[in-house]
């Protein structure tokens, strides 16, 4: 018999680093999940829009059990079936030549990052190293990724930081002229910033730093972590823009679930990359890619990309419906099933509020910094599963009304 476990003991031995719910998931399976207690919940989280397929899709729990028969892990002396067919698959699926694989949506912005100024040493010896990036910029955690985010409270403490890095204001195209030079080697953007609160980038804030990177010979990257494998109804969101980067970075539902990161790139960059200068020990690995390539397949097609829109509107109109009677947001905004609700005046800074409430009538939803509840479902989640987790989340808002 495996020992008991319980909430408390995440104080006792976890390093404090995240406030977890008082309640345990034990059991996942498509849109729901289930408590140590057997209490039901409806999930529009996702993980933090990792499960794009549900939990526990069984043609994903097949491949991975499939693979889980033949070879975990091989290292990268040597290549595997999983991961080339994989590789194939994004090329074929993208404007990308060439795919590095790893493990995380940090550790593909730092490859991107680190591919940037590698390209940019090659052209100018010492000069061309700044990065620009944005206000409010989400990017990982390691010590790089942190300082190309704009949000400073999650690097200030752990200066010094690397250095060239400019921030400016997100959808400011006029600051970004006015700031890029030939000494600039990237620009890291994202389509939608997710954790900054679920703002869509405007359409010509993007086609404006596609001509700016063009004209500076920079390097375009866009951190699709969030966005990316079907998440706003395309593949990436960058065809939905219509925008081409130069390099793009995936993670969260490319695994839908099993840990997995991928820096896409062209020719004319990852040959730069040579034999030791990056690397990662699990990227590629053959379980990850395996359940990755199924993932991939099952997402790419018209019928789910096409049902993401749908399932968008079926979304905000219950939302818009329930905040016609409560007037708790000031604005539901977000592309295909990356939705975020901002919180009105009265209720400012409430986000989190709301989201425990709707915990506590069993529904997992996601906050977006102090003053946006945001949604990242499964991409399949069927239509009466929308509609009873967002009447769980009118009961929630009617309490933070009352
Ligand atoms: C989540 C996220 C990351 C970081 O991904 P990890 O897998 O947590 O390292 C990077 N960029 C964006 C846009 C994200 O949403």
């Amino acid at each position: 018999m495996e020992q008991q476990v319980t909430r408390q003991q995440f104080n006792e031995y976890m390093v404090p680093v995240y406030a977890p719910a008082e309640f345990i998931p034990v059991h996942g399976a498509g849109s729901w999940l289930w408590d140590q207690s057997g209490k039901d919940y409806v999930d529009f989280a996702g993980g933090i829009a990792v499960n794009a397929l549900g939990h526990r899709h069984p043609a994903v729990l097949q491949a991975l059990t499939e693979q889980a028969e033949k070879v975990w892990h091989l290292g990268n002396g040597y290549t595997n079936e999983p991961v080339l067919r994989l590789a194939k698959k994004l090329v074929d699926a993208t404007f990308a030549d060439k795919v590095f694989f790893c493990n995380s949506g940090a550790e593909a912005n730092e490859g991107a990052l680190k591919l940037a100024r590698l390209v940019g040493h090659s052209k100018n010896a010492h000069q061309k190293t700044e990065i620009i990036a944005f206000n409010n910029a989400f990017h990982g955690r390691t010590l790089f990724t942190v300082s190309a985010g704009g949000q400073p409270k999650y690097s200030q403490d752990f200066a010094p930081l690397p250095p060239a890095i400019t921030h400016l204001p997100f959808n400011d195209l006029a600051a970004v002229a006015d700031h890029i030079s030939s000494r600039t080697c990237a620009v890291i953007v994202e389509p939608i910033q997710g954790e900054g609160g679920v703002v869509p980038a405007d359409p010509e804030f993007l086609k404006g730093l596609r001509q700016l990177c063009t004209q500076y010979d920079a390097v375009l990257i866009f951190d699709e972590v969030q966005t990316g494998v079907g998440r706003t109804g395309e593949l990436y969101a960058y065809q939905a823009y219509g925008v081409v980067p130069d390099i793009l970075t995936t993670a969260k539902a490319l695994g839908g679930g099993f840990p997995i990161g991928a820096m896409l790139t062209v020719d004319r960059l990852a040959e730069h990359f040579q034999p030791g200068t990056h690397g990662t020990t699990y990227g590629g690995n053959p379980l990850a890619t395996a359940v990755a390539g199924k993932v991939l397949d099952l997402i790419n097609t018209p019928e789910v990309l096409g049902g993401v829109s749908v399932r968008h509107e079926w979304f905000t109109e219950r939302l818009n419906q329930i905040n016609h009677q409560y007037h708790v947001f000031s604005e539901i905004r977000g592309m295909g099933l990356l939705i975020g609700a901002e919180m009105s005046e009265r209720f400012k800074g409430q986000a989190k509020q709301l989201n425990q409430l709707a915990a506590e009538e069993g529904l997992i939803s996601l906050i977006a910094g102090p003053n946006v509840l945001r949604f990242a479902p499964s991409l399949i989640i069927p239509q009466t599963d929308i509609e009873e987790g967002l009447n769980r989340l009118e009961r929630a808002v009617a309490r933070l009304c009352a």
